[in-house]
């Protein structure tokens, strides 16, 4: 079964739960190796979002969700993540295209074209101790589930499991790009809170999906 707009809309809405409720944790995890604004940043971006979904029209498709949210979080979020989120949202919903329903190879294409979005934007490699290595990871076993015929919320539970790890493994790393490779070795030791959000997010969008199945 491909996921469609009613999934789209629950993952922004579930996107933005998520958000609310580690906002404190993210703004931790900035504050150790950054300046501490994160998840308020975010937080902001993804309210924001909410009340423009009832204005979404009739006949809108999953791309015109994640265009929805690119074009929000673009403008409220700042710093380095909100460019770098709005990115990964307009070159997802580029690839999700017009299409209503998303399968296995469609969700993989769209988190595959988010992540190249995030790099081509921010010139980081993986290790670099930033979002990369939650998304790096997340589109690798998105691509090995869709490869095997897995269906999109097999495929998105793949890539949320992924992120996580790979959010925790940018801990011992040393950040190389952004706020915290000012820091150099200091910033060994703490997990980079753009990967953690990353991972948020992508659990966001599996728990969404983990919903429709349900229904
Ligand atoms: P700022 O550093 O401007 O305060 P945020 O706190 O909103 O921005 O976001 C910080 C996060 O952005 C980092 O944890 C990291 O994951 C991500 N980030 C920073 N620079 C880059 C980059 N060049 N490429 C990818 N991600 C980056
Ligand atoms: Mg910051």
């Amino acid at each position: 079964m491909g996921l469609d707009i009613t999934w789209a809309v629950d993952w922004v809405r579930r996107s933005a739960e998520t958000v609310a409720e580690h906002r404190t944790r993210l703004i931790a995890l900035d504050r150790e190796i950054g300046d501490g604004d994160h998840g308020e940043n975010l937080d902001r971006g993804f309210q924001a979002v909410l009340p423009k979904l009832d204005d979404l029209s009739a006949g809108s498709t999953p791309g015109d969700v994640l265009k929805l949210v690119a074009t929000t979080l673009i403008s409220t979020v700042g710093g380095a993540a909100g460019p770098l989120y709005g990115t990964a949202y307009l070159k997802g919903a580029m690839a999700a295209g017009s299409a209503t329903s998303l399968d296995g190879p469609a969700i993989a294409a769209v988190l595959t074209a988010a992540r190249d979005g995030i790099v081509a934007r921010g010139k980081a490699e993986s290790g670099d101790k930033t979002m990369v290595d939650a998304w790096t990871p997340a589109v690798e076993a998105a691509d090995a589930a869709a490869e095997t015929g897995a269906d999109a919320r097999t495929v998105l539970e793949a890539a949320a499991s992924a992120a996580e790890a790979g959010a925790e493994a940018t801990e011992p790393l040393v950040a190389r790009k952004g706020r915290a490779s000012y820091l150099g070795e200091r910033s060994a030791g703490h997990r980079d809170p753009g990967a953690e959000s990353s991972a948020l997010l992508l659990r966001a969008a599996a728990d969404a999906a983990e919903a429709a199945a349900g229904d």
